[in-house]
């Protein structure tokens, strides 16, 4: 679909593109909806914010369109109501505090779950309508996507402790800190030998900076600022 209208973006031609979309999906109605998405996010990106009328005036210099950007993407659901991107396009465009915008997050979340989607559909449950027990079930799910991403342990935590769950609110947080220090590299845990030079400087092995082992600032409790454990041969 991209390529159908790629050269049209590229030369500027928005407006052209959304046409030639529109045209698309009039003559090819199986692919309506994932033309409608696609003219959805190019409105988006058409600027129809009021220009400054002289350069340098402080004024708001781009606003996507919207409200047509809107239009787009409720047409396509009317042709294919599962629509997982014109669903995300949808929730992207409604107020955040909308309860049609959670709907579509929800919807859409389920149509094509994806980490970013399911962390703002917890947050937006969690803020607008303080139902704590679904955001942590979408925190659990976006957890589940991606374990490896911090974002999810302290949101997790937090609802935890909402829900009067104060243990584990810690078991989180725990996790939390495991996965902080694993993701620094392995070879600080190790001690690493280095020798001084006559002036008392020496290079750390980890790093690969020189440094004199008198100052404080960077060499400390056997640890150089890097992190890297070294001992020191005399
Ligand atoms: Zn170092």
């Amino acid at each position: 679909m991209r390529k159908l209208v790629r050269s049209l973006v590229q030369g500027g031609d928005l407006e052209g593109a959304i046409q030639a979309l529109l045209a698309h999906a009039q003559a090819n109605p199986e692919q309506g909806a994932d033309a409608l998405t696609l003219a959805g996010e190019i409105a988006l990106e058409l600027n129809v914010a009021p220009q400054p009328p002289a350069p340098g005036a402080a004024m708001l210099v781009f606003q996507g369109d919207r409200r047509r950007a809107e239009m787009l993407f409720r047409a396509a659901l009317r042709a294919t109501p599962a629509h997982g991107l014109a669903l995300y396009g949808l929730a992207k465009v409604l107020p955040e505090t909308s309860p049609e915008r959670i709907e579509t997050l929800t919807a859409a979340t389920t149509s094509k779950p994806t980490y970013l989607g399911l962390l703002e559909l917890g947050d937006a449950l969690r803020s607008f309508r303080n139902d704590y027990e679904a955001a942590y079930a979408a925190y659990r799910q976006a957890h589940e996507l991606d374990p490896r991403d911090r974002g999810t342990y302290t949101k997790l935590a937090d609802v935890c402790k909402k829900l009067g769950r104060p243990d584990e609110a810690l078991q989180w947080r725990a996790q939390w800190q495991q996965r902080r220090q694993a993701g620094k590299p392995a070879v600080k845990a190790r001690v690493l030998e280095v020798t001084l030079d006559p002036e008392g400087w020496t290079r750390c092995p980890a790093c690969n900076r020189r440094f004199s082992v008198t100052n404080s600032g960077v060499f400390k409790d056997g640890q150089h600022r890097c992190g890297q454990a070294l001992s020191i041969r005399r």
